[in-house]
């Protein structure tokens, strides 16, 4: 069956286009889908177009569109099991992480599902007499809705969903490494009711397949999740067309540690918040701060977890995290560790591909600890996107949030202290989108996500991401017209 998805039908590329998809834990062939072409992208903008400027979504009422995101949510959770593992061969993540992200993206679509047919409008007191007023929010257009890799479903419903409950039609372009849910999400999006047109699927690469998305004029909106250099590329195509532009970018999170903190809370928290997903998550606590004071106890204890950290595929239920996602990604992963070690970094652990059986096929990096760095070595600096962490020292407040800020990236971090005062003070100061505070990675679709400086522009989940799917619109009516003689 053809994987591009088209006004309702599926179809192949119009070139025979197609792409071998290899699952990361061991290089096994996952299947084989079809990949666009810029042309078959510009079709399916016109299909999105047309749905929007003739189509019946966007004259659906907010009611029945949150009704029709509430049947994608029971829809998903009823293929749960096929899910989680399409997405577990796809990028090499544990099964039981992929089942515990099939369930953020149906408490994604429900909870747009509700918020759909909130917010709708006000009525303005003019105070004016014979004149009423009211500012009503309408859908945006055409969105092209472009994700990455690392959460390839759940990307795309922080996308999918506001998209659909505002009314909106779209065209998704999901990392070309990553396509099989995308492809079970359409076909659940058209078993749910939703017209042809309002949903399109393109597959292949960014360059080939995605170009088009962000400058073609009848695209009202882009939404891109991915890197911070495609998403500066992405947004000077866009301003071409003027187009509403919402990106989330990427981020090199400090996770700020004070000698005062619950220290079995803070090392175990300090390692989930970096090796998770081999520490391919946007939000990764990539970046250890830690008072002075702590430094010693603290680091050899993460040293000594972080060596113990068990390797290995989806289905191997004793692996605690995977591999990366392509030989290309390791070999940028170990071109910054040269380069963190070649600046003064101290190697303490990792810093080499694991031996052993079943690792050897598949993109495997070790857990690495670099101690003693500075802010201005580029693996501090920049996002590895790797199991890489770096340890940096700070004495008092200030310097923790002077360091913390020197990054161009804004997008989450933690502070851990005993002292409520101080977490308050230090949150206060961190220019980040996100702060957890003894804690790290939660988060609900009830609050926004978003970024700071160069990690991005708008927000995504919360009442703020439903916004940005929608326009508002001033409706002005003078009840009795007459002239007012001003040019007699
Ligand atoms: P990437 O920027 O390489 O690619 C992201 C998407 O953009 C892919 O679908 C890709 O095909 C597409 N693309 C690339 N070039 C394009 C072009 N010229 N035109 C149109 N589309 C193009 O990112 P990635 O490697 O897939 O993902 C990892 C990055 O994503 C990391 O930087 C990570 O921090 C970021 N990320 C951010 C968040 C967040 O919430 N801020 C969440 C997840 C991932």
């Amino acid at each position: 069956m053809p994987d591009l998805f088209f006004d309702g039908e599926w179809r192949g590329a119009l070139d025979a286009r197609t792409r071998e998809i290899r699952c990361p834990a061991d290089g096994s062939l996952v299947g084989v889908v079809d990949e666009a072409g810029g042309k078959d992208t510009v079709e399916a903008i016109a299909a999105a177009r047309r749905a929007f400027d003739t189509g019946p979504w966007p004259r659906t009422s907010p009611a029945e569109r949150g009704d029709l995101l509430l049947r994608v949510a029971g829809l998903l959770l009823r293929d749960k099991d096929t899910l989680a593992r399409a997405e577990s061969l796809d990028t090499g993540k544990r099964l039981v992480e992929s089942a515990y992200d099939i369930d953020d993206v149906a408490r994604c679509f429900r909870w747009f599902g509700h918020l759909a047919a909130t917010g709708t409008g006000r009525v303005v007191d003019t105070g004016i007499d014979g004149v009423d007023s009211r500012v009503v929010h309408e859908p945006a257009g055409v969105c092209a809705l472009i994700t990455p890799w690392n959460y390839p479903l759940l990307q795309a419903a922080w996308k999918v969903a506001p998209a659909l409950a505002a009314g909106d039609t779209f065209v998704l372009k999901p990392s070309e490494l990553t396509p099989h849910t995308a492809i079970h999400l359409m076909r659940l999006l058209a078993e749910a009711g939703l017209p042809p047109g309002a949903g399109n699927l393109v597959l292949g690469p960014g360059p080939q397949a995605g170009a088009p998305l962000a400058d073609h004029p009848d695209v009202d909106l882009l939404s891109f999740t991915g890197g911070l250099h495609t998403g500066r590329r992405l947004m000077a195509a866009a301003a071409k067309t003027v187009k509403k532009v919402a990106l989330e970018l990427g981020g090199k999170n400090p996770n700020v540690v004070f000698a005062d903190a619950d220290f079995d809370a803070a090392v175990d928290m300090a390692l989930t918040a970096v090796f998770l997903h081999s520490g391919q998550v946007c939000s990764a606590g990539a970046r250890l701060l830690v008072e002075d004071a702590l430094h010693d106890r603290f680091v050899d204890e993460i040293v000594r977890r972080a060596r113990r950290i068990r390797l290995g595929g989806p289905f191997d239920e004793r692996a605690q995290t995977g591999p990366l996602i392509s030989a290309a990604h390791r070999a940028r992963v170990e071109a910054y560790v040269a380069r963190g070690l070649a600046e003064g970094a101290v190697l303490r652990c990792g810093g080499a591909r694991p031996a052993g059986p079943g690792l050897d096929e598949g993109f495997y990096y070790l857990p690495t600890v670099l101690d003693e760095c500075a802010s201005g070595m580029s693996v501090v600096r920049e996002e590895s996107f790797g199991p890489v962490l770096t340890v940096e020292r700070f004495t008092g407040e200030d310097e923790a949030v002077r360091l913390a800020n020197d990054t161009v990236y804004g997008l989450a971090g933690a502070v851990w202290t005993g002292d409520e005062a101080r977490a308050a003070r230090v949150a206060a100061g961190l220019r980040l989108g996100t702060v957890w505070i003894n804690d790290y990675h939660p988060y609900v679709p009830q609050a926004e996500w978003g970024g700071f400086k160069q990690s991005g522009v708008g927000r995504e989940l919360g009442p703020a991401g439903l916004a940005e799917y929608r326009e508002t619109k001033h409706i002005w009516r003078n009840t009795r017209p007459g002239p007012q003689g001003w040019f007699t």
